[in-house]
């Protein structure tokens, strides 16, 4: 342990190399980060700045290595370096980064989604998950020519305006705007559900009729933690679009290509209009699609009348490590991937069971999250009712002993194929002070 930390927290300070880097960002950038999460503040303590990742570990400035359980949020499935993704990003790297024209790479990898997603007809490349909601919402609107869009509280889909209203609760209602700089006009058409309530979806179709563009929803949401849909909730959705013609978007940003070889489309088979792409198929380049029926797609410019366009949509380098990660991503990976969640899972909750710690652990697939509660989490007002100051507690005891947890109790964790016995061992000779810790910890 070192000398006390310069920004003054509450939190044992041992990464004197991140606090200054921190203290350093803080000046230059709002927060000290590039991305508001990264900064620790439902946590507290220092961020950790990272220098190098390998397979299951990351090392920060301090020369502190860790078991990554964040795998830069879900596209690291294979691991940090991987020797084919590395080859495959040189290879691209030593040809040029950027041509403004078409190339091969977005060929191929535009096939390698459609090939690998039935309910993809075409697809379109952007750089980010925001920018793959944003254009199939607008999508969605210039296809029906409607313009009024439900989403669920709870579900993230990146920072579009319209969809950062997460507020409202009950029947339909129109969300208020909950960031600063999201007018009203912008939240004014998102109608805000609760996560699983097929019935206020039916309501808000009732009291809006012809005026519903499409129902938007994370396809297993992994940003409220990890909550599944109920059985049947997804199929409802589907079909109250179709019958309201709406369209049923299922955004497998997070999902996609992790859960199965076809994301969670691979898991329960319901059939989407539009799906949303990112996070893996980019192989840690910002890379990301959203694509669907071919005649919804059709609609979209060059083709149709929808402007949608990026200067580095589809860059060489990120379709070059995308294509190289979903090729390494067979059946046997994927089995991989579940059996080290599966195991990491029952490790976590025998940790805390032992420790009498009241805690929910729900997945879908090998994506999961633990909730110290002991009633189950089917949306966002359940997950907001956990003891999340024993999450803390638990969380920077897991750090200390250098595992990596994300740095909030509303985050999936990941894992990856290259978590061996090793790293998993690792995780298990943590776990049982971490138990501890949540166990004595008391609310502030
Ligand atoms: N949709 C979902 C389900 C996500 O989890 C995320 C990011 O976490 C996004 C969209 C936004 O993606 P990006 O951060 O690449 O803009």
């Amino acid at each position: 342990m070192s000398e006390a930390p310069s920004s003054g927290t509450p939190y044992p300070y041992d990464a004197p190399a991140s606090q200054a880097l921190f203290d350093r960002a803080a000046a230059v950038t709002p927060g000290g980060v590039n991305s508001p999460v990264r900064a620790f503040r439902a946590v507290g303590g220092t961020p950790r700045f990272m220098v190098s990742g390998t397979g299951p570990y990351l090392t920060d400035a301090d020369g502190r290595e860790y078991v990554d359980l964040v795998c830069s949020w879900g596209p690291m499935i294979l691991g940090h370096s991987h020797p084919e993704v590395i080859a495959a990003v040189q290879d691209a790297v030593s040809r040029g980064t950027s041509f403004g024209t078409p190339g091969e790479g977005e060929v191929a990898l535009a096939e390698e989604i459609v090939g690998r997603i039935e309910p993809v007809d075409q697809v379109r490349l952007v750089s980010s998950g925001t920018e793959a909601t944003m254009s199939a919402i607008r999508l969605a609107r210039g296809f029906t020519r409607r313009s009024k869009v439900i989403k669920f509280a709870g579900c993230y889909h990146g920072h579009v305006d319209s969809l950062l209203a997460a507020a409202g609760s009950g029947v339909a209602t129109f969300a208020l705007p909950d960031t600063p700089g999201v007018t009203g006009a912008q939240a004014g058409d998102t109608i805000v559900l609760p996560y699983n309530d097929l019935e206020s979806v039916h309501e808000a179709f009732h009291r809006y009729p012809g005026e519903i563009a499409c129902v938007i929803t994370e396809a297993s949401p992994g940003n409220m933690g990890v909550v599944p849909p109920q059985p049947g909730f997804n199929e409802g959705l589907k079909d109250a679009c179709r019958k309201n013609g709406a369209l049923f978007i299922s955004d497998e940003v997070m999902t996609g290509f992790r859960t199965s070889r076809a994301g969670w489309y691979g898991v329960d088979g319901v059939k989407p209009d539009l799906m949303t792409f990112g996070k893996v198929m980019g192989g840690g380049f910002p890379a990301a699609a959203f694509g669907g029926r071919a005649d919804v797609m059709a609609h979209l410019a060059p083709a149709g009348p929808v402007y949608q366009a990026g200067t580095l949509s589809g860059n060489p380098v990120a379709t070059a490590a995308g294509l190289a990660q979903l090729r390494l991503l067979d059946e046997a990976a994927y089995d991989a991937v579940d059996a080290v969640s599966a195991q990491i899972q029952s490790l976590v909750t025998e940790a805390l069971t032992k420790e009498g710690v009241a805690h929910r652990l729900q997945n879908a697939s090998n994506m999961f999250s633990v909730f110290f509660t002991d009633r189950e989490v089917r949306n966002y007002e359940d997950a907001k009712r956990q003891d999340s100051f024993r999450f803390t507690a638990f969380f920077h005891s897991m750090l200390a002993q250098g595992v990596y947890l994300p740095p909030s109790s509303f985050e999936s964790w990941f894992v990856s194929t290259a978590h061996d016995e090793q790293a998993v061992q690792r995780i298990a000779d943590a776990l049982p002070a971490a138990a501890r810790a949540a166990a004595e910890a008391t609310a502030a």
